[in-house]
């Protein structure tokens, strides 16, 4: 199944979830509260979608607190001027 009836994306595995909720947070500049938090797996479709509901992803915590988050996006940014 590519598709699911929620209209979300979806991501076949927890594992990939996860990269994608925490490239979300590189990418865009979310306010504190807003974009998604967690990743769920669904009823619908058995795989895994983001949301912005629910206690935050461990793993996505971690690396906003470490900075990690904050460093790759200023990557991005210079990548973005090389071009
Ligand atoms: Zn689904």
């Amino acid at each position: 199944m590519t598709k699911c009836n929620t209209g979300k994306r979806l991501y076949t595995s927890e594992a990939l979830a996860e990269d994608a909720l925490i490239g979300a947070h590189i990418n865009f500049d979310y306010r504190t509260g807003s974009g998604p938090v967690a990743i769920y797996k669904c009823d619908e479709c058995g795989n895994y979608h983001l949301t912005s509901h629910g206690e935050m992803n461990k793993r996505l915590a971690l690396q906003l607190q470490s900075g990690f988050i904050q460093k790759q996006k200023q990557a991005a940014r210079w990548q973005d001027k090389l071009k």
